[in-house]
């Protein structure tokens, strides 16, 4: 089969031909319809070798909907021809959080040298991907496929992190998103499915906010030194209760921390690596800064029950699988609208 692999430290991936993969005892085998683009992929194309803590050649892509296409000895509860959306953040199973559903968080993942697919073990940017377990498999019923595939990470890690900060976003409040691309500009659109928060989006082009203000932002604010004056002025004063930094560098963590109200919560979800320092003087009272990584099972279940409501307009752009090394260019160049998302049926 064909599947975008990165291949060597440094370089761009490419489109390769693999043996095909075949589903072994417990095993689900899903031939993938969409495969979504996450600017992390970017960040692990560009670690050092000696910081790179996978082995190569690797399959990327670790957002995935397809339809079963094999079931190996010993599955049952699923049917070939099924259509599933893949939970990426493949935990144990049998630790305390896996029994949580919170695979995200497994006690023993690094041990037990588990990876979700894209991100050490191959990934779903293939015709097929091997699925270790059936309770990775979500059934995805009629939903778009290529709106769903980006759900599954760039819907569920925003989700997980809003739902944390929920009983902050009360009627009157304000919700900042910082960084206005795949995953942003489902968060704003999260925010205004869940809470009657006025959002207020920032990013660093006008294209951007346009995308921003399209998906429900109420605000939208280009992300400079004066973006944090305008949002106090935007809140008479009093700043946003949840920030969402999607971004994670230096100037957009000082923005979160510049316009965080009393007891407010920062979550700093994008990798781009800055510290928030927190202690008495720092931040505003109370204010909880965290960096949480993906969601859970079931929340990945939530997300696209919401996603059936009708509530969340996923903005996409489509490539083939060959076409999957411009997707990736445009996306490192800031050039992707929403979320690339790679059909390797064609
Ligand atoms: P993306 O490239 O689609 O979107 C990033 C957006 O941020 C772009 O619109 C870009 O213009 C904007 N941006 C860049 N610099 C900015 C600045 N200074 N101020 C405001 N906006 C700025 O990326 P994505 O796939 O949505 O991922 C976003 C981040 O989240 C990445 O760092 C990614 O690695 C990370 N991520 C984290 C998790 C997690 O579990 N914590 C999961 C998925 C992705
Ligand atoms: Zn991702
Ligand atoms: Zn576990």
């Amino acid at each position: 089969m064909k599947a975008l692999q990165y291949r060597q430290i440094g370089a761009a991936p490419e489109v390769v031909t693999v043996p095909d993969p075949e589903a072994g005892p417990g095993q689900v085998l899903v031939k993938i319809t969409a495969a979504g683009a996450c600017h992390s992929d970017i960040a692990v194309m560009s670690w050092p070798a000696e910081a790179f803590p996978y082995a190569l050649p690797l399959t990327l892509g670790h957002e995935g909907v397809g339809t079963v296409a094999a079931l190996g000895p010993g599955v049952t509860g699923f049917a070939e021809g099924d259509a599933v959306a893949v939970y990426g953040p493949w935990g144990c199973g049998t630790c305390a959080k896996c029994a949580e559903g919170k695979e995200n968080y497994c006690l023993r993942a690094d041990a037990l040298g588990i990876r979700p697919p894209g991100l050490g073990r191959p990934g779903s940017m293939a015709e097929y991907l091997l699925v270790d377990d059936p309770r990775h498999l979500i059934p995805i019923g009629g939903l778009d496929p290529v709106a769903t595939a980006p759900l599954t990470d760039a819907g569920l890690t925003p989700y997980h992190a809003i739902k944390r900060s929920l009983p902050k976003l009360l009627p009157g409040s304000t919700a900042v998103v910082i960084g206005t691309g795949g995953l942003g500009h489902v968060a704003i659109q999260l925010l205004r499915a869940m809470t009657a928060a006025r959002v207020i989006a920032l990013d660093v082009s006008e294209d951007k906010l346009a995308l921003a203000r399209t998906v429900g932002a109420h605000e939208a604010v280009l992300s400079d030194a004066r973006a944090a004056g305008v949002i106090r002025e935007l809140t008479g004063g009093v700043g946003a209760q949840a920030v969402f930094d999607f971004v994670g560098a230096e100037p957009t963590v000082k923005t979160a921390a510049a316009v965080a109200a009393v007891e407010a919560d920062i979550s700093i979800i994008g990798i781009g690596g800055a510290a928030l320092p927190v202690g008495f003087g720092l931040l505003p009272f109370e204010v909880s800064v965290s960096a949480p990584y993906w969601g859970s099972r079931g929340e990945l279940i939530e997300v696209l029950d919401l996603a059936r409501t009708g509530a969340l307009s996923l903005h996409t752009e489509t490539y083939s699988l060959d076409e999957a090394p411009l997707a990736y260019e445009r996306l490192h160049a800031g050039q992707v609208t929403g979320r690339a998302v790679i059909l390797p049926g064609g």
